[in-house]
């Protein structure tokens, strides 16, 4: 029966243009050849299952032999087979034709398709220089055949002697795939594209220790687990299953918090195992944890065109045959089905953790700390998960107490309702360093929720936006009761004159390299002299120009701070009574230059009248030198604030020894 042929394609020699295009993916050859061959298997299972085949069905499995030093690989099934007659349609024709027709479509896009999928066979000659085929088909009456190709567009078949059915695929590597002589090569891709195939596949003897060596036994080595966890029953399954799965995957991360087991039909076939990482601490986010495989068969870890961007920093396995692989990432982007299982995965999600909000509460508060990046990302980047994990969401405050946002609703209405009927949620970034002002808040009865996560300042601006009648204020930016204003207050009366003698006065005493807004106000007798804060809006602003929202302009200002003076409290109305008996007042101004003045005498005038203010400024900033009080109030404050250090710190120290000595010893 011996002949010869040339294949039916178009292009004269596709080879070196299979070589050339696919030059970076050489390895998936492996992965299409043990999949023909777990195919042939599996329908050679479902002939025996079915009665079509009644013979002796044998041990069904793959194996792999290596010969390093004579550079063959071959892979040997024993599946259903192929006839002369198959060889010719599917190998000759079928494949080889798809193949040339396959170039010719993608040869623009070639790189961008993912996994290269339906090469099939032909991906062989990415690594040989020839290539056999030895196979028997499982019909009565077949005989075994061979068929050869080196790599040019013909091919020989002639009679074989395999005298087991199925078939032997038998590369010759080419020297410039010398890669794949060396057995860990072999062994490494195994592990990458077929440790879930469905039928065990073998790559060498399980070794054993033997005077002082490791050697073969007569046991196979089984590559793969053929029932990988995402196939099995949900209700068969232990939480320890799912975690020796995890640590299969991902053997150096720590335990996973929660995890989904995803399982649909209809209208599209997808499986999977999803995990929530455990995000704590982790320097940098990883994502593409995600492996995709298709019926069992791993095709990549890039899933970003196939689930939402935030779901990319779940781990785990989807399994879906529906997922359309041998197209670009942009067409794959818009693809109604693709469009549908991103929904189904996000919907699933939020079915899970509504579920674990619901049932598993302490176990959620427990693990919220390490889960909510993913969820305020979640929210952040995608409306409708934000509609959903609403629901479950927590916020928590800072002491360490979760609620939902209705609860948290529930908890503060009464309180934190302020003049204009506007909610207040008042949150803090920093426990330590906010101390004073939470418990300022928490004296008055309000309740100070913590955000303290990468993601806040974005978040804080959403839950604003998105809760209706609330506004969101850190506790620090204001005194607590301009925070909540409840009624209108009573501002202090002072002359324009007095209002600039309190800020050039306080001005004169604060660190320099800042910018200060100084204002008056009535806090009550018992609070603090002065309060140093910082505008929630340019704060917020600083925080998300650093994240890069592209408000660079607020990032690059210096910082600024408002120094609100308690005009009640009896130290400022004693330093304030003090400079105004020992500065003597501004006095009157010289006369402005009238309307059709020369240039000249107009700014001969104006020079005049500022040399007056400077005078006058310059007493005040003599005053408030001297005035120990008045530094000693100012440096507590920015105490309080973290802010003040070095030489003004050690001044300082130096003041409060003196200020405590007298107090003490002069009595
Ligand atoms: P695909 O697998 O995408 O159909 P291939 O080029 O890999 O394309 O293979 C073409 C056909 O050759 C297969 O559909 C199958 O009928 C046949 N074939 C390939 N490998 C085997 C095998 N190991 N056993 C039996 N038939 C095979």
């Amino acid at each position: 029966m011996a002949n010869k042929g040339k294949i039916g394609v178009t292009t004269e020699n596709i080879f070196p243009v299979i070589k050339q295009f696919l030059y970076s993916d050489h390895e998936i050859f492996l992965r299409e050849l043990v999949a023909n061959a777990v195919d042939a298997s599996q329908k050679m299972k479902a002939l025996a299952s079915s009665g079509d085949f009644k013979g002796e069905l044998g041990d069904i499995k793959v194996t792999i032999d290596l010969d390093s030093k004579a550079g063959v690989l071959k892979i040997t099934d024993r599946g259903i087979g192929m006839t002369e007659d198959e060889v010719d349609r599917y190998i000759n024709q079928i494949a080889f034709s798809s193949a040339g027709e396959f170039l010719e479509k993608y040869k623009d896009q070639i790189s961008n398709i993912i996994g290269h999928f339906g090469l099939g066979f032909y991906s062989a000659f990415m690594v040989s220089k020839k290539v056999t085929i030895d196979t028997l088909s499982w019909k009565e009456g077949a005989t075994a055949v061979r068929w050869t190709c080196d790599g040019s567009p013909e091919y020989k078949m002639e009679a074989s002697d395999h005298a087991d059915r199925g078939t032997v695929i038998t590369l010759y590597l080419d020297k410039d795939s010398e890669e794949f002589t060396q057995k860990d090569r072999i062994k490494g891709l195994l592990d990458k594209y077929c440790k879930f195939m469905p039928i065990p596949i073998v790559f060498g003897k399980k070794q054993e220790w033997k005077d002082g060596k490791y050697v073969d036994t007569e046991e196979d080595e089984v590559i793969n687990s053929i029932e990988p966890l995402w196939t099995r029953q949900p209700s068969e399954l232990k939480d320890e299953d799912y975690l020796s799965f995890y640590r299969a995957l991902y053997p150096m991360h720590d335990e996973p918090l929660f995890w989904i087991h995803l399982n649909v039909d209809y209208p599209f076939t997808l499986t999977g195992i999803l995990y929530f990482p455990n995000l704590k601490d982790r320097v940098a986010i990883e994502r593409n944890k995600i492996q995709l495989y298709c019926n069992q068969m791993f095709v990549t870890d890039h899933v970003d065109n196939i689930v939402p961007d935030f779901l990319t920093l779940l781990h785990g396995v989807i399994d879906s045959p529906d997922i359309p692989l041998n197209v670009s990432r942009s067409y794959l982007q818009s693809d109604a089905s693709v469009k549908k299982i991103s929904t189904y995965i996000t919907k699933k999600v939020a079915d899970r953790l509504e579920e674990i909000f619901k049932e598993q509460r302490p176990a959620l508060e427990e693990k919220w700390d390490n889960l909510k990046l993913f969820i305020e990302y979640g929210m952040l980047s995608d409306e409708k998960f934000f509609e959903r994990a609403k629901n479950f969401a927590l916020l928590k405050n800072t002491d360490g107490k979760y609620f939902s946002f209705e609860e948290y609703r529930k908890a503060i209405e009464g309180e934190q309702t302020d003049k204009d009927k506007k909610v207040v949620y008042l949150y803090a970034t920093d426990v330590e360093n906010q101390y004073s002002f939470i418990e300022d808040a928490k004296n008055k009865g309000y309740d100070v929720l913590l955000m303290d996560c990468e993601l806040d300042a974005h978040y804080v601006n959403l839950l604003e936006q998105k809760i209706p009648d609330t506004r969101f204020s850190r506790v620090d930016a204001d005194s607590i009761d301009n925070l909540i204003p409840k009624e209108e207050k009573i501002r202090p009366q002072m002359s324009e004159e007095d209002r600039t003698d309190l800020s050039d006065l306080f001005k004169a005493v604060l660190p320099t390299g800042s910018e200060y807004y100084v204002t008056e106000d009535n806090l009550g007798d018992d609070a603090a002299p002065i309060l140093i804060t910082q505008s929630e809006f340019m704060r917020r602003y600083r925080e998300m120009s650093a994240l890069g929202g592209g408000l660079n302009f607020y990032g690059e200002m210096p910082t600024a701070y408002n120094i609100t003076v308690n005009m009640q409290n009896p130290l400022i109305a004693k330093i304030f009574a003090g400079m105004k008996s020992d500065v003597a007042p501004m006095g009157k101004l010289p006369e402005e230059a009238s309307k059709d003045a020369s240039d000249e005498e107009k700014t001969k005038a104006r020079e005049a009248r500022e040399a007056v203010k400077n005078a006058h400024k310059k007493d005040v900033e003599a005053y408030a030198d001297g005035n120990e009080m008045l530094h000693q109030v100012t440096d507590l404050a920015l105490l309080a604030n973290g802010m003040l250090k070095g030489k003004a710190l050690s001044d300082f120290i130096r003041r409060s020894q003196k200020v405590v000595a007298d107090a003490f010893l002069k009595k």
